[in-house]
This record gives structure tokens, C-alpha cells and sequence, in this order.
């Protein structure tokens, strides 16, 4: 029996649809972690909701299975094929159609880039709110497949509360169009908010109406060293009261600077002396004078209360970047450095700095694992990176990763956490939904992958097992 893709192959004709050599479809069956790697037989890249819907169709009709990828910088394994599946690529549509002045909402396709969407929403005064370290590579379809949050979750929200509207094709092929610009509509079931984080599994987005918001006229950002964790708490309660357009507030642990600055003897870190927590605060703010004291103030009265031992203000646009880079830094550290296995997880705030205490005593107890761990302070929300040291063999480490999962959700399920604060459940914690949503849930989960494709074509095994 012929491959399906090769099913598909035939049934394309056109050659300049799709991606056939090897070579040229290897980096499609990568994650961005190195953790997923899957081989990846034919790479769909269509231009147009038509050409997306024909896919589709062709798809169902020959029982081909689909990966829908945008930027692939998902992070549990949902963007690359895990059994030979076709990539459908959207990257070939990076088309911004519309601008809506009045509305300030912006249409586009599915393949934008992130970063090109804020340039060209700074062009004409206004920001997407949603915002994060893919910025350069992550696609609008991608970040609403998976809901994505980010650095200003704080004060906007994840990407679900940015869409107004939504194209999608679903999985025989039907466009369904909902491209709706209006804040109020409120005519019966808000059906875009079931793709919104179905990771790929319920139909491929194609297009979408986003809310765009009034650019800050400008930002006050700190690099703040706490003497120990155990301030991060009291510290997220005053910046609340302190600074009223409070944008980010970040965390990385101390350890974690050590380590990255170890790894990057390079890295400038912006504040001297050694710290037992390190926060970035970043606040939208109006020009001028006045915005710049009021924010020194609430840093100044941060001091006096002992709930920070140092801080610097960035005074121009490259301070404010390297302040972000100790921020950043530590991703990208974890990642060049060898394998990781990432947990990005929720916990109540008033309990991070009994769980990041727990996640150190937990990597203790594995021989060549180091917790580099940092995160969204305001929002709960923990990235545990478990990173593989120089020694440990890479077929030892991923052997660990069941026992550091289990540990770890079940430590987070105690504190009642989420076992996904925003990456999404794809392969990688699919085993573990059960400990966040209730039987009759993924019950209702199953009924509806059922409903939009009931041959199962679309990310077969993401989100929900076999
Ligand atoms: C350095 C770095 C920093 C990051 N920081 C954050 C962060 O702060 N917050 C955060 O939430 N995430 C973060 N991420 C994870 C990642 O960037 C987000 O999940 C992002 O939204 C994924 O977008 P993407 O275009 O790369 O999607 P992909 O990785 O290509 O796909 C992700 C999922 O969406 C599905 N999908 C892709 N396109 C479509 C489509 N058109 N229709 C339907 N399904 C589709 C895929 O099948 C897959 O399941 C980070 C990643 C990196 C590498």
C-alpha cells in the first residue's frame, strides 16, 4: 500500500506546494528545544485559506495524518511529527491584510512573525500586547494554537484575550470565517474560543482579527536584587499597590544567575554584588519627568521596606535590553548548553519560594541534573528547567524524565498549581492531564475532537492520548 504521504504527494500535483527532499524537510522534524525530532516525509507550505482548505480536504479523503506548524518553538512537542506525519507549514502566509484605525484591530494571516506584526503596529502607534522570547520566530497561528502568555500576561492577558476573530479549517476542509472585528457580539457560542489552545488537534488556524493596544508612551524598567526568595511574595503584593501600570514583573533565581554566569562569563549583569533573587519590574508609562520620579520612588520605598537590597533603572533603550537579557538569558543558557527537560508550571504565588526550594532538593536527588529555574512572578508562574550537566550521558538524562515529571507535577498538583501555565500540554504532558482537568472535562475534549475530526487526522496523540 502506497505511504499516505505519498497519497498526498500525487493528489498536490503542484510541486511548488510542498517540500519533498530531506534536506529540506529535516529542520521541520526539530523542535526548537532539540527534545522532539521526529522524520518528516512531505512539508505542505500553502499560501492561502484555499489552499490550507484543499490540504485538508485531500487529507481526510486519503487519511493522511497532519502536523500544523507555524514558528516550531513550541516547547512539549506538538509541532513536530512523532510518526511520519505531513508538516503543514503556514509560513508561507505572513501576509498583514488590514489595519482597522478605529477599532485598532489587525487582521492577519496565520504565518506572521510576531516581531514583524509589532513593527508594523509601531508604525502606526500601537503594540501587541502579547510578547515573548520567540518574538523572532514564533508565527499569530502558533501563538493562538497554543494560547500563548508571555512577559505581559500581568497587565494584557494570554493571546485568547487578544482575538476578536478567527479563520479556521477544519479538518474535511470546511473554512469556517469568523473574522469579526467587533468587541461586542454576542450572538450564541464564541466558537473561536474552542481552537484558542487546541494545539493544532481541531482545525488549522488560517487567519485572525487582533486587538492591538495604544503603544506606552514610554517604560520604566528595574533590574531589583532581593536578598532572598522568600521576598518574592511581599515584593509581587507592593509592586501591585506601588506601580499602577505595572507591565512585567520576572523572576530568576540566584542560582540561576550564577549559573548562567558561569556559562557566560560575557553576560553583563547590571547590578553588583550577588543576590539571592534577581526581578525585573517594568512598568507602561506616559513621557517625561514626572513617570521616571514617580517610578524611582516606588523602588526607593521598595528599599526602605527591605524587600530589595539594590536596584538599577535602565536610562536608555540598551540598558533597558540588557536588564531583559538577564531575564532571557538563561533559555537560551540551558539550551546551548545540552538537554533540558522543561516544566513550565503555576503555582500560587504566596507558595514560589517553597516550590523553588522543593525543585532544588528535587535536582539534588539526581546525579547531573542542575534546576535553573525562573519565571513570570506576577502570573505564578515557574519555569523549571531541569538541565543536563557536562558527564551526564544523553541517554541517561531523557531516561529521567518520567521520574522528574511525576515529582514535579505531583509537587504542583500539591500546592493545587497547573501542570501548564502557557506552553500547553502537547505530547510532552499529556499523561498528566488528568491531575488538571476532571475526567467529565477531557470527556468533553474527546466528544468535540471527535465531532470536528473524526478521522483523527489532525496532531494525532497531542493534547489527548490515543
Ligand atoms: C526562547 C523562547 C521563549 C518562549 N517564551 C514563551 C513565553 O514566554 N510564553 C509562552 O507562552 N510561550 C513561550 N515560548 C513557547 C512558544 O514560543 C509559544 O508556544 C508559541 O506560541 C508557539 O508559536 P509557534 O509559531 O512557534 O508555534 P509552533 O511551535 O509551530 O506550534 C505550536 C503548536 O501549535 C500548533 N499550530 C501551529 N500553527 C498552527 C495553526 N496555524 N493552526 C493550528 N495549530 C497550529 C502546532 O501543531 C503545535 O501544536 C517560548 C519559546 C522559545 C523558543
Amino acid at each position: 500500500m502506497t505511504a499516505p504521504h505519498e497519497r498526498l504527494r500525487a493528489r498536490l500535483g503542484d510541486p511548488a506546494l510542498y517540500l519533498d527532499d530531506p534536506a529540506d524537510t529535516a529542520p521541520y522534524g526539530r523542535d526548537w528545544i532539540g527534545k522532539y525530532e521526529g522524520a518528516v516525509p512531505l512539508v505542505v507550505r500553502p499560501r492561502s485559506t484555499a489552499e490550507v482548505s484543499a490540504v485538508l480536504a485531500a487529507c481526510t479523503e486519503l487519511d493522511v495524518p497532519v502536523v500544523p506548524q507555524a514558528g516550531n518553538t513550541g516547547m512539549v512537542g506538538g509541532s513536530v511529527p512523532r510518526a511520519g506525519e505531513v508538516v503543514l507549514s503556514v509560513e508561507r502566509m505572513g501576509v498583514i491584510e488590514a489595519f482597522d484605525e478605529a477599532s485598532a484591530t489587525v487582521r492577519v494571516q496565520a504565518g506572521v512573525v510576531l516581531e514583524a506584526l509589532q513593527g508594523f503596529l509601531a508604525e502606526r502607534g500601537c503594540d501587541m500586547p502579547v510578547d515573548l522570547g520567540a518574538r523572532g520566530s514564533c508565527r499569530i497561528g502558533g501563538m493562538i494554537a497554543t494560547n500563548a502568555g508571555g512577559i505581559k500576561v500581568l497587565r494584557y492577558g494570554h493571546m485568547r484575550e487578544q482575538v476578536r476573530g478567527l479563520e479556521v479549517v477544519l479538518a474535511d476542509g470546511t473554512v469556517v470565517e469568523g473574522l469579526n472585528i467587533l468587541r461586542k457580539n454576542n450572538t450564541g457560542l464564541d466558537l473561536k474560543q474552542v481552537f484558542i489552545g487546541s494545539e493544532g488537534t481541531l482545525g488549522v488556524i488560517t487567519r485572525a482579527v487582533l486587538q492591538a493596544q495604544p503603544a506606552p508612551q514610554a517604560f520604566q524598567t528595574a533590574l531589583a536584587g532581593l536578598a532572598s526568595r522568600a521576598l518574592l511574595p511581599p515584593l509581587l503584593q507592593a509592586a501591585r499597590a506601588r506601580f499602577p501600570r505595572l507591565s512585567s514583573l520576572e523572576f530568576v533565581d540566584g542560582a540561576t544567575v550564577a549559573y548562567v554566569r558561569e556559562a557566560d562569563p560575557e553576560l553583563r549583569i547590571p547590578l553588583a554584588g550577588e543576590h539571592g533573587s534577581y526581578v525585573v519590574i517594568e512598568e507602561e508609562c506616559a513621557a517625561g519627568e514626572a513617570a521616571g520620579e514617580a517610578f524611582a520612588a516606588g523602588l526607593e520605598s521598595l528599599l526602605e521596606d527591605g524587600l530589595i537590597e539594590d536596584a538599577v533603572i535602565a536610562g536608555s533603550e540598551a540598558q533597558a535590553r540588557a536588564i531583559w537579557r538577564v531575564r532571557e538569558a538563561p533559555t537560551e543558557t540551558v539550551s546551548r548548553r545540552g538537554l533540558t527537560h522543561k516544566f513550565d508550571v503555576t503555582v500560587p504565588p504566596g507558595v514560589i519560594p517553597a516550590f523553588l526550594g522543593e525543585m532544588e532538593t528535587l535536582a539534588d536527588g539526581f546525579p547531573g541534573v542542575r534546576a535553573v529555574l525562573f519565571g513570570h512572578l506576577g502570573d505564578g508562574n515557574v519555569h523549571v528547567n531541569m538541565a543536563q550537566e557536562p558527564g551526564l550521558a544523553d541517554a541517561d538524562f531523557r531516561a529521567m524524565e518520567a521520574d522528574l515529571a511525576d515529582a514535579i507535577y505531583g509537587a504542583v498538583h500539591g500546592h493545587q498549581g497547573s501542570i501548564s501555565a502557557e506552553h500547553g500540554i502537547g505530547v510532552m504532558k499529556r499523561a498528566y492531564l488528568p491531575l488538571a482537568r476532571s475526567p467529565e472535562e477531557i470527556a468533553l475534549m474527546r466528544t468535540l475532537k471527535a465531532a470536528l475530526d473524526p478521522k483523527g487526522i489532525l496532531n494525532p496523540g497531542v493534547i489527548l492520548g490515543p
